[in-house]
């Protein structure tokens, strides 16, 4: 593959081709430059609904790809619309409609284009949505169509278009209308990977699309067409497949920087307000065939508002519901970082808080203290002899065993780290602080773990015991505790000291 700017100076020179191509072989072919023009005005759109359809597969898994898709549709209209002025143009046969319906497909292009800017950006497109986007064109097509033919869709009596000036009119109006709103969508999104790409090609697009369109039907508006104003047609269409022949898998969005959390303010604000483009475009309409179809209008106006409520409450609701699982993970992570992974007891985390809060619950209300700080015996041989695994499981028993030895729902046991463990005991004076040490190591003892160097050949635990009358930190309150676990150590092992 050819490196970028080389890639770019061959897009450009094909283009120039092209365009150079139409010119001369529209000069050359006298009588017959009709055929010509158009066949170049239909393989341009052509060309760039190639180039849209193969943006959407390289975006395969971005949010851009609805996008693309949609903007290959609007090529698809825009491509039959000049098919059928072609066919009207050059057959001479059929009645002056086909130019009319040629004039509603053009028109059509723009209710795609219009679904792709005014769309909320989100990566798990939404059923309802779908539809409700489907009703919104089918409105826009229904109300277009009365527009431009003065008479509803399926109606028996025969179509009467509205003149010229007014049809070009509304042209300028829509395609400015896309322009100014797909620039807003860009602002929001342009350093948005995959969708600022899109939109940046979509507004520049659209830009070149509205002057190029203003051009072409004043000239034929007014009967002073020029040899190359017939290649005007194509031009926005060849700009497109110029910039989208550059357009790559969608690159992940821009770092989380500061000024990119602003942006993310105003696309945000941009996203939720962009869903009233399509209501504001079916209100347009609707007034605008008010007054030959009262009833008509008063009925589309009610679909378009009530379709925009639908909208509303549906993305609303999808909120609430990304809301709440939010919670809920945010719960649950909550609950893992303050619960010990081995052995399913509270973490060191935990028990600074739970010290930190019960320290001051106990100052607040006069109340004694306990701590208990529990160190396995001899374990680093019962690793030794029957392996860490082995370890690992005896500290889940051991674990499990402190936790049952816990006589109120206040209490707290945890893994202090390694093989020790501690107790958080509030409202307990020295008798009852001893009494749960005492429970904790007859509770180790049942768990009957095998362990030669223990007493009695199984596994025991040593603990130190401290109490806080108020006059100690939480600190203090610790060195106190483990200084009694020394103790109790150094006094031969399995006994709680205070
Ligand atoms: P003492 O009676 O003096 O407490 O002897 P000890 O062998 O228990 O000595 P110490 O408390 O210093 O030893 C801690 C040992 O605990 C060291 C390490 O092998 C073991 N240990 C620490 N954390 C883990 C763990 O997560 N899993 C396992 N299996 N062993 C651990
Ligand atoms: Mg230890
Ligand atoms: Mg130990």
């Amino acid at each position: 593959m050819p490196p970028a700017g080389q890639q770019l100076t061959y897009s450009i020179a094909l283009g120039a081709s092209y365009v150079l191509a139409q010119l001369a072989l529209t000069a050359w072919a006298g009588t017959h430059a009709p055929y010509v023009s158009y066949a170049f005005n239909i393989v341009a759109p052509l060309l760039a609904l190639a180039a849209c359809c193969r943006c959407a597969y390289v975006n395969a898994a971005g949010a851009a790809r609805t996008g693309w898709a949609l903007f290959a549709v609007a090529m698809l209209f825009w491509s039959t619309g000049m098919i059928l002025s072609a066919w009207q143009d050059l057959s001479g046969q059929v009645a002056s409609d086909a130019t009319y319906f040629s004039d509603f497909a053009y028109f059509m292009y723009g209710a795609p284009l219009l679904l792709a800017i005014s769309s909320v950006t989100h990566n798990h497109p939404s059923r309802t949505l779908q539809w409700l986007d489907a009703v919104q064109v089918l409105l826009a097509a229904y109300l277009a169509y009365t527009a431009i033919f003065s008479v509803s869709p399926f109606d028996q009596r025969s179509i009467a278009p509205i003149p010229a000036s007014l049809l070009v009119l509304t042209y300028n109006v829509e395609n400015l209308v896309l322009a100014c709103c797909a620039s807003l969508r860009l602002l929001a999104h342009r350093r948005d990977g995959g969708q600022g790409r899109f939109y940046l090609l979509l507004t520049v697009f659209l830009w070149c699309y509205a002057g190029c369109a203003a051009a072409y039907n004043y000239l034929t508006l007014h009967g002073v067409t020029q040899a190359w104003s017939e290649v005007l047609p194509s031009l926005p269409f060849l700009l497109l497949v110029l910039l989208a022949t550059r357009v790559t898998a969608a690159q992940s969005a821009a770092e989380n920087t500061q000024a990119q959390q602003a942006l993310q303010k105003l696309t945000l604000l941009i996203d939720n307000f962009s869903p009233i483009f399509f209501t504001a475009a079916l209100l347009g309409l609707g007034f605008a065939v008010m007054r030959a179809h009262f009833y008509l209008a008063a009925a589309s106006l009610f679909v378009a508002l009530l379709v925009h409520a639908l909208r509303s409450a549906t993305l609303q609701s999808r909120y609430m519901q990304s809301e709440l699982a939010l919670r809920a993970a945010h719960d649950k992570l909550e609950k893992l970082s303050l619960t010990d992974g081995l052995t399913g007891i509270a973490n060191r985390r935990c028990f600074d808080q739970t010290l930190q809060l019960e320290w001051q619950r106990a100052a607040r209300n006069h109340q004694g203290l306990a701590l208990l700080i529990i160190d396995i015996d001899f374990f680093k041989s019962l690793n030794d002899t029957f392996g860490h695994p082995y370890g690992d499981a005896c500290l889940v028993r051991i674990a499990a065993a402190l936790h049952s030895a816990l006589p109120r729902a206040s209490d707290l046991a945890a893994r202090f780290g390694g093989e020790e463990f501690a107790a958080i005991l509030p409202a307990t004076d020295g008798d009852g602080a001893l009494a749960v040490a005492h429970k904790m190591q007859e509770a180790i003892a049942a768990a009957a773990i095998v362990h030669a160097p223990s007493r009695g050949g199984l596994v025991t635990a040593s603990i130190g015991l401290a109490l806080s009358d108020g006059g100690q930190t939480p600190e203090q309150l610790l060195a106190a505790a483990d200084q009694a676990l020394y103790r109790a150590k150094q006094n031969g092992r399995n006994r709680v000291e205070s």
